[in-house]
Order: structure tokens, then sequence, then C-alpha cells
């Protein structure tokens, strides 16, 4: 493991810029000693192993460090590195085997980069120090559990919680009573919602965009707008709310947290209201990797998704920034998440689909569906967890238009699986492929309409924009 940490790249090796004390130094190379191989541990300088089952999450490629992004494989491994495990399902498995997954529910924050690639042993003996050593001792070896966890967090937790985060497990309800925006309006009314997705342009030019849009108005509540998904740039997510919004159409922005800092987010989210864009879907975004060349940086820039949804419900509901300044006019927001309910293990799954709720998410819009009873699993985990009623769930539907497109998504998509009837039915269908999609399509919906816990459909049309119309009108799903 080299000694120059990411975070300090830019000094020279052997004259770092900023000077640490000898005893500061010889305890970082030391805790880097134990630790890297105990643990795994990159030297983050935001210790969070408590969490996370004593396992160093930021072995992830990505950098996650609230759970697991939807990338991971069929045999549980990382999309971006197929030769290893999901380092986030190991720290799931191994929470689950110590007893510890609750644990994993605590909203964790962001990097403070100051701190990176420092120890952090030297603060554990500092907050062993304020809350007394032989209290800590004692009570450390105490058969008092509630005693021994209080004084265990008493150190550890005010160590990976800082004041400018205080993160916690619980859930938060919306600190607002009236809707923000017409696809929360219809949802608290108990609608059955329809939302889509119109593919941003390639160009400058908004006229394809302006036409798929009023194509699909008159069907849908709300439109979605992704931020460069499969990491390759098209036109951005706000600037094509900007049109739906000036067009009377409703959006829902996506601000992937590939390409977002702390600082951008908070400015975006501001700006955003003012232009009368209320509904965010907060989401990892695919990695660099996947995008074309030359590849990006493979890290999330610095801020995960959960954190993101944790500093915007903390904005909208307690009108404060991230570093503490107050804001006298808060944001509306109505907020969002993604979810792959196939990714992995549904009871794995629900909890990061639990954290995500406690962060802040008010719906979630899965990943493509196609197999209507293994949602079932899932759908009972987030009940069991007491979720359903604490976040609206919108399915997402995908009309496959060829065999081509149908095979593309069971193969290189992660989180997407087609049955195999599924796949048969598209290869035999020969040129009335997009009539059998289409049926498929609408064969789910008839089947998920009327699931506990589901509240909505989220059409992702795949570029196919003109099937929208048929989908929502042959389902019987067209608003009067
Ligand atoms: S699949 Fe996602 S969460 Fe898991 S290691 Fe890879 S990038 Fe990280």
């Amino acid at each position: 493991m080299s000694s120059i940490k990411p975070s300090r790249r830019w000094q020279p090796a052997f004259y770092p810029f900023k000077k640490e004390k000898f005893g500061r130094r010889l305890l970082g190379k030391t805790e880097l000693l134990i630790k890297g191989p105990l643990f795994g541990c990159r030297m983050c300088g935001n210790c969070l192993l408590q969490e996370t089952a004593f396992i160093c999450p930021m072995e992830c490629p990505k950098g996650m460090r609230n759970g697991p992004c939807g990338g991971i494989t069929p045999s549980k491994n990382c999309y971006i590195d197929e030769t290893r495990k999901c380092i986030w399902y190991c720290i799931y498995k191994r929470a689950a085997q110590l007893g510890r997954e609750e644990m994993l529910l605590e909203v964790l924050p962001p990097l403070d980069w100051e701190k990176v690639g420092t120890e952090t042993w030297g603060e554990v003996v500092r907050q062993i120090r304020i809350t007394g050593t032989a209290k800590f001792i004692k009570d450390i070896l105490s058969k008092d559990k509630d005693r021994k966890s209080k004084t265990w967090d008493s150190v550890f937790k005010t160590i990976r919680q800082p004041d400018w985060w205080q993160g916690d497990s619980d859930y938060h309800a919306p600190g607002y009573r009236e809707p923000v925006s017409e696809l929360e309006r219809r949802l608290r009314n108990g609608e059955f919602v329809v939302a889509t997705e119109v593919t941003p342009p390639l160009s400058a030019n908004a006229d394809k965009l302006i036409k798929d849009i009023e194509l699909v108005k008159p069907y849908v509540t709300a439109i979605n707008f992704t931020d460069s998904s499969s990491a390759r740039p098209r036109m951005s997510s706000i600037a094509c709310s900007k049109v739906a919004h000036d067009l009377n159409v409703e959006p829902v922005l996506q601000i992937a947290a590939r390409d977002t800092t702390r600082t951008r987010l908070q400015a975006d989210i501001i700006g955003v209201n003012e232009l009368g864009i209320f509904n965010i879907l907060c989401i990892s975004g695919d990695s660099t990797k996947v995008g074309p060349s030359p590849m990006g940086s493979m890290n999330l820039l610095d801020i995960d998704s959960v954190q993101m949804l944790w500093l915007l419900r903390r904005m909208r509901d307690e009108g404060i920034y991230l570093d503490g300044r107050k804001m006298k006019d808060p944001p509306k927001l109505f907020l969002g998440a993604a979810s792959s309910p196939f990714v992995s293990d549904p009871k794995l799954q629900a909890i990061r689909d639990h954290k995500k709720v406690n962060a802040g998410a008010q719906f979630f819009q899965t990943n493509l569906v196609f197999n209507a009873d293994k949602l079932d699993p899932w759908l009972e985990q987030l009940d069991k967890r007491n979720i359903l009623n604490k976040v609206y769930i919108l399915i997402g539907i995908a009309p496959l238009k060829s065999f081509k497109v149908a095979e593309y998504l069971h193969t290189k998509v992660p989180g997407v699986n087609l049955p195999d009837n599924v796949l048969s039915r598209m290869e035999k269908a020969g040129e009335g492929a997009p009539e059998e999609g289409t049926q498929i399509a609408l064969e789910l919906i008839e089947s998920i309409k009327n699931k506990k816990g589901v509240n909505g459909i989220h059409i992702m049309s795949l570029g196919w924009e003109s099937v929208v119309r048929r989908i929502v009108t042959d389902s019987g799903l067209l608003r009067k």
C-alpha cells in the first residue's frame, strides 16, 4: 500500500507541504500497518469500521460509504472490477453473521478531506480521556448492555458523526404539510401514478426533446430526465427539466452522485427551486468504467446518494447548509431515490432502502422489473421494516422493442434480470417484437398494480417515447 495517500498526492513524497508532528506521523504509520491487513483500511481518516462490520468500505471503487450501488453482479461481484466481490455485499454478509445488521442503518457522513490520510487513533484516545479512561474501561467490561453501548458511542459515535453531520438510524418525517409538487399531491391522494423518462438530447438543439415531451405529456404525471446515464454526456438534467417546466410538464430532476460535489449540490438545489423544479431523484450514477474513453475518475466525486438525501432533507426541514449556515428561505423538495430490488438478497436490499428512507427518500423509482412475482420478497422485507407507509414506490417498466434490447438489458445492465420466458417470447416474435414487448409490459403492469406498497409505475421507454401513449391507455391508467 502506498504511503502517499490519494488526498495528498500533490505533495512531494519526502517533504510534505502539510507538516505533521512526528508523533502523529508515527501513529498514522502504525495504524496503517495494523488496520491495513486486518480490516483492509485505506486510511480515510474518517473511520467508520464500527458501523461496517469491521470491513473498510473505502475498498469500493466508487468510494460508497453508505451501502452498495445497484451494480452488484449476479455472482455478487463488483461490476467495475468483476474479479472482486462487492465490498458492500461482504459488509452486509458479515454484519448479518455478527448480528450487526441494524447498525448499517446509520447515515454516515461524507469524508472530511482535511483528515484523509491521517490517523484516527489519536482522536479515539482524546475522546476516551474526555469520557474518563477509568469509566470507559469499566463500562466496556460491564455486562450492562445499555451502559456499554452508551459509553462506546460517547467515544466512537462522536468521532464518526461530527457536529456538521449528526447522522443517525432514525426515520425523520418530512417537516412540511402541503405537497410541493403534483407528483407528491397525487401520490398522497392515493392515485396510481405514471411517470416516464425522456432521453436528453446529444446536442445543444432541444427540438427533439420538446417533441418527445409533448408526445408523452398527456399520459403521465411527471417526466424524469437522466443525468448523463452510462456516464455518457448529454444535455443536462437541469436544462431538460427547465424545458419541461416551461412546457407545463412536471420534471423529476435526476442528480448523479458521480458528478456531484457537496458545494455544487447545495448551489444547484437552491437554483432549481427558483426555476420551479421540486422533484429530485438522488442516484449514485453509472461508473465512468461503462462510459466512453478516455475514462474519468471512477470515484464518486464527493458525496453518495444517501448523503445527498440526508443533506437535502436537512436543507429543506432545518433550513441549514452542510456547514451549519442558516438560510432564510429553505428549498421545497420532494425527494426520491433509486432502488434495485433484485440486485442482491431482498433482505440486504431492504436494509439499503430502509437507510435511504431514513435519510430522506419519499419515493422510490425502481430498476427495471420483468418478473412480478420476484418483487414480492422485496416488498415483504420492506413491509417487515415498516417502511411501506413511509415511501411511495414506482415500479420501473420497460417496453422491449426488440430481442437485441432484451438481451442487452439481461446481460449488460446490473440489477436487471429477464426471465427465460420473456427472452424466448421476444426471440420468437421476430418482426412482431415491438408488439410482443408491449404486451409483456402490459401483462407486468396488470400483475403489479394491486400489490401492497406499489403506488405507480415509471415507464422507461429507452428512446421509444411513442409507446407511452399505448401503454398508459391499454393498461387503463389514463387519467380521466
Ligand atoms: S458493486 Fe458498487 S458498491 Fe459494490 S464494490 Fe462495486 S462499486 Fe462499490
